[in-house]
């Protein structure tokens, strides 16, 4: 099994503490910072043995050489964005599997908001940590790639079974339910999962992971093809990377 842990870092990143306990085997997924992952591996009396990073944007690799310098582990990231990825021991691609411990991750690429962002899935644990492809009712902003690019990478992700939980790389749900009211005001699951959110997000709590069934119901940035949607955006007959592309515009209007 894998155990995961919650690690806010910054003002509103992610990154999350793995263990599995077969074989002892610790990782950290996107370490933004060096010193908080280390002062909690201490508490936990772990040694530290891979980092997992999605993409290059410093708020997801900030800590990388500083972790390696420090307890020895490996970097595992994209092998498509090598030289971007600091400290980088081994370059991971589309379908490979990656060994962690008695249990691996499958790498999916998610090109979009960088040309080289990838997706961990470790499909025993039914855990995605998708960093910032996709957010609890939101997606990335498309830096390095388009539209098309953006919704292909999505419906790779939106192809996983519905219990999937889903890791992502910030704390954006609260602004990203305001918005996805907006795109798609007729949704009483949606409605109803704002009104959750609402609530943790008043009690400090974080709202991630989610759950990947949930965001195919509510997450509009999943919904190209829903009827309701395209009606209001007026693309009853555009093509899905439109309507992606029309609601991501809208988002980074709002
Ligand atoms: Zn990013
Ligand atoms: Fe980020």
């Amino acid at each position: 099994m894998l155990q995961i842990e919650c690690l806010p870092l910054l003002q509103d990143n992610y990154a999350w503490l793995l263990f599995e306990p077969r074989s002892g085997t610790s990782g950290v997924v996107d370490p933004a910072e060096a010193e908080p992952v280390l002062v909690r591996l201490r508490e936990l009396g772990r040694s530290l043995d891979l980092i997992l990073c999605t993409h290059h944007h410093q708020d997801h690799v900030g800590g990388n050489q500083e972790l390696k310098k420090a307890t020895g582990c490996r970097v595992v990231g994209p092998a498509r964005d090598a030289a971007r990825i600091p400290g980088l021991d081994m370059g991971v691609a589309e379908g490979h599997s990656l060994p962690f411990g008695a249990t691996h991750a499958r790498i999916i690429e998610t090109p979009g908001h960088t040309r080289g962002h990838i997706a961990y899935w470790f499909e025993q644990a039914q855990a995605l940590f998708c960093a910032d492809t996709l957010f609890a009712l939101g997606c990335g902003r498309l830096f390095e790639g388009d539209a098309a690019t953006m919704q292909r990478s999505l419906a790779k992700l939106r192809a996983l079974p519905d219990d999937t939980r889903v890791y992502c790389g910030h704390e954006y749900t609260l602004g990203n339910a305001r918005f996805a009211l907006t795109v798609d005001p007729d949704n009483a699951a949606l409605r109803e999962r704002v009104r959750q959110i609402e609530a943790l997000r008043a009690r400090g709590e974080p709202t991630v992971p989610s759950q990947l069934g949930e965001e195919k119901r509510t997450n509009p940035f999943l919904r190209w093809d829903d009827p309701g949607i395209r009606r209001r955006l007026g693309l009853e007959t555009a093509d899905d990377a439109a309507v992606l592309g029309e609601i991501r515009a809208r988002k980074d209007r709002f």
